[in-house]
């Protein structure tokens, strides 16, 4: 007998619109005139699922990837065929991709000597700007001398405060990165993320590194966002019970009915990244109504009141995330940003990818 991989029903779903995924990057392209844009799918694609995501833009002709770890690489490699650039942000040692024909980044004096010793080809090269993270500074950069050698493919930064546009730091490190990488000529310059490709032309450049606008985040907070949903998480309902007046609900006995209720307890919990700070305030939508959820967020189960929904009813489906609670208006209820509801989304869900 064939496995449900949804558990008959009684697991939750991650429906992903690999289509609006893919009208986004264009949406990307459109903005940005200067050079291709690449995808950044680290944390396995922002936990969408990184190599469904990667080919699907790369059907759409995107033909630079960017992840953080030299295992997410390999993987990638497994998913995409030769050709595509992928990209290490982490970087790694020469040889250490075993022929997998990754891209080092190379972010400290030590990664440039080691690469420069094994005769490395093509690699980036990352350079501060002020983020004080990652990369070499202006004193390193200038004594690492002529770095022809590494036949570099490109130099990077990274911006620290591109979703605050008005931040002075903006503007600095885009004037320290024309003046850094002025120094290694003739080389392709990467730059912007996602909220970067919207500060301007100060920021393109010949190849910009967004991820989250992609996954359908808000690069441009405090303003309507101007990318496409991608994600809907649905979690069935496991049971609904009558809950009398003055009869609490779930650990710590935190919430306390007022009236009768009805309570609906749904297969998530934070096991399965539905974030622990959401409890007593996260939101689902129950038939076509925005529900409270109401206790504490346990490991597996969260506890809904759906007094309101008298037409809901076990089996059915509750959302989480979706148009009317996007990962943005989650992240603000739980204290924390979309970036970490998406990239915690559970392994238990089930990812169904639709193309339309
Ligand atoms: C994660 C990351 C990006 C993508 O950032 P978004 O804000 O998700 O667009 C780009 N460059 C570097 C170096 C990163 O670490």
């Amino acid at each position: 007998m064939a496995i449900d991989p949804v558990e008959g029903g009684r697991a939750g779903e991650l429906l992903i619109d690999l289509g609006a995924l893919v009208a986004n990057w264009h949406d990307l392209c459109e903005r940005h005139q200067s050079g291709p844009v690449a995808g950044v799918v680290k944390a396995d694609g922002y936990g969408l699922g990184a190599a469904a995501v990667a080919k699907a833009l790369a059907s759409a002709s995107c033909w630079n990837f960017f992840v953080a770890q030299l295992s997410e690489g390999i993987a990638l490699r497994r998913a995409l065929s030769q050709g595509p650039m992928i990209a290490v942000l982490g970087g790694f040692p020469p040889g250490a991709d075993g022929g997998a024909g990754l891209t080092p980044v190379i972010n400290t004096p030590q990664d440039l000597a080691a690469h420069r010793a094994a005769g490395t080809r093509g690699a980036i090269l990352h350079i501060d700007t002020g983020m004080e993270r990652l990369g070499l500074d202006a004193r390193e950069l200038g004594e690492a001398g002529d770095l022809s050698a590494l036949g570099l493919r490109h130099v990077m930064t990274h911006l620290a405060c591109a979703d605050e546009p008005d931040h002075p730091l903006n503007a600095v490190q885009a004037r320290r990165f024309n003046e850094m990488a002025a120094m290694l000529p003739g080389v392709p310059r990467s730059f912007a993320n996602s909220s970067g490709l919207f500060l301007g032309e100060a920021f393109e450049s010949d190849l910009a590194r967004p991820g989250a606008a992609l996954y359908g985040l808000n690069p441009t907070p405090g303003h309507p966002n101007p990318m496409r949903c991608v994600l809907r998480l649905s979690v069935p309902v496991l049971q609904i019970r009558q809950v009398r007046a003055g009869a609490t609900v779930g650990y710590g006995a935190t919430w306390m009915a007022k009236r009768d209720s009805r309570i609906a307890t749904i297969a998530a919990g934070y096991a399965d990244g539905y974030l622990r700070a959401l409890s007593g305030r996260g939101l689902a939508v129950a038939a076509g109504r925005t529900v409270q959820l109401v206790g504490r967020v346990s490991m597996d189960l969260i506890t809904l009141d759906v007094t309101d929904v008298p037409d809901l009813a076990v089996g059915d489906r509750v959302e989480l995330i979706g148009p009317e609670q996007t990962p943005d208006a989650v992240a603000a209820l739980a204290g924390t940003i979309g970036y970490e509801v998406l990239t915690a989304l559970g392994a238990r869900y089930a990812r169904r990818y639709i193309t339309a």
